[in-house]
């Protein structure tokens, strides 16, 4: 396909966005694709697509009931790499963005797909953010490269999978039937997490309590402006078999949450106040730990290099996930081995995945003995 001709497909593009569709056969996911254009012999190719949220996503701060998303692969030599970007609100990326992002990335000039630093050093220098679109090449060069050396990435980088996290369930912050609804739900799992920040906290977690004993981890989501309501909530979480709590306040709140950390009995992680590798070096102090997400990591590289840093800074690690398919959640979950804590459970919030990759058995991540990644598209 030649430049202009893409653009027009990209124009088509930018008309499928404003009206929302859903990929349900291998059919439509083909004729969907937009191609970058190629001499080389990778080609990249990608479309959009709409998470259908299960239930209202309701945080402290937003709510909603779809995620945009872009499904991406990149083709060599009869192997097919998939990826994804997805883009809740708050990471400031749209369907839009991402496809403009992902019309400027040009492979051809890589003859080999397993120059992997120098194609990823190439593709964050396009432009400083969008983070999701870099992502989602990131993942499908992961497995791409997987396929051609007929391995997961697990295997490649020496993990043991017996050693993978149990998982989380995520319960939104909403009423108290849904609530009791989501937790019947949520039978499978041994860990519940809980959305917070709002003023109904302690009767979510009381309506939980009289349902289960199992534990639960408690995501803020910047929810908490207080130090001393901060501390005083997590002191009673504590009694109430809490494990740890996310960002539970603004990411702006440095000191505060320096302060929060030195009394609490909890580890206190940080998701919204930080994305990438850099970041990770001024939170000595200010919290105990991080959860990565390949959404803001850029992917399962820098994802990987943050594991490291942040276990050489003596830190927790959590992997989780936004409302994502299979394909980048079952991509996370490769490096699950290395971390303390998984919240891999985007996949299970929506209603059209479109892969087939991690399995929970046992509320346990269970990781698919596939080459790659490890996903098939449905
Ligand atoms: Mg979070």
């Amino acid at each position: 396909m030649k430049r202009r001709q893409f653009i027009t497909a990209m124009g088509l593009g930018a008309l499928a966005l404003a009206t929302p569709f859903s990929l349900s056969s291998a059919e439509r996911l083909t004729d969907k694709w937009l191609s970058q254009p190629s001499s080389g012999k990778m080609r990249l190719s990608f479309t959009p697509y709409e998470l259908q949220l299960r239930h209202a996503f309701n945080l402290a701060k937003s709510s909603r009931t779809t995620t945009p998303d872009v499904l991406v692969r990149i083709e060599y030599e009869g192997f097919t790499g998939y990826g994804e970007a997805s883009m809740p609100p708050y990471l400031g990326e749209s369907i839009d963005s991402v496809c403009r992002f992902l019309s400027k990335v040009d492979l051809s000039q890589f003859s080999d797909p397993f120059r992997l630093e120098d194609i990823l050093a190439y593709v964050d220098s396009i432009d400083k953010d969008n983070r999701t679109a870099k992502a989602s090449i990131d993942i499908a060069l992961h497995d791409l490269l997987g396929k051609i050396m007929g391995q997961p990435w697990y295997k490649i980088w020496g993990l043991n999978p017996e050693r993978t996290p149990l998982t989380s369930f995520t319960i939104g912050i909403d009423t108290e039937e849904v609530v009791r609804q989501k937790v019947e739900e949520a039978h499978p799992y041994k860990v519940l997490k809980v959305k917070m920040g709002l003023d109904n906290d302690r009767a979510t977690i009381e309506t939980i309590r009289s349902m289960t004993d199992r534990p639960i981890c408690v995501d803020v989501n910047q929810g908490w402006d207080s130090k001393e309501h901060a501390l005083e909530m997590i002191h009673w979480l504590k009694e109430r078999g809490c494990l740890f709590v996310e960002q539970p306040m603004p990411k702006e709140m440095i000191d505060e949450t320096a302060w929060l950390r030195e009394r609490s009995p909890l580890p206190i992680i940080a998701d919204e106040a930080f994305q990438r590798l850099p970041d990770i070096t001024r939170f000595k102090g200010v919290y105990d730990g991080i959860n990565i997400k390949l959404m803001k990591s850029t992917g399962m590289h820098e994802a990987y290099k943050m594991i490291t840093l942040a276990r050489a800074l003596d830190m927790k690690v959590m992997i989780g996930c936004m409302t994502e398919t299979s394909c980048a959640v079952t991509a996370a979950a490769q490096l699950s081995p290395l971390v303390d804590w998984a919240d891999l459970d985007g996949n299970l919030l929506i209603s059209n995945d479109c892969f087939d990759g991690l399995k929970i058995v046992e509320g346990k991540v269970t990781l698919p003995d596939a080459p790659g990644i490890g996903v098939t598209p449905l």
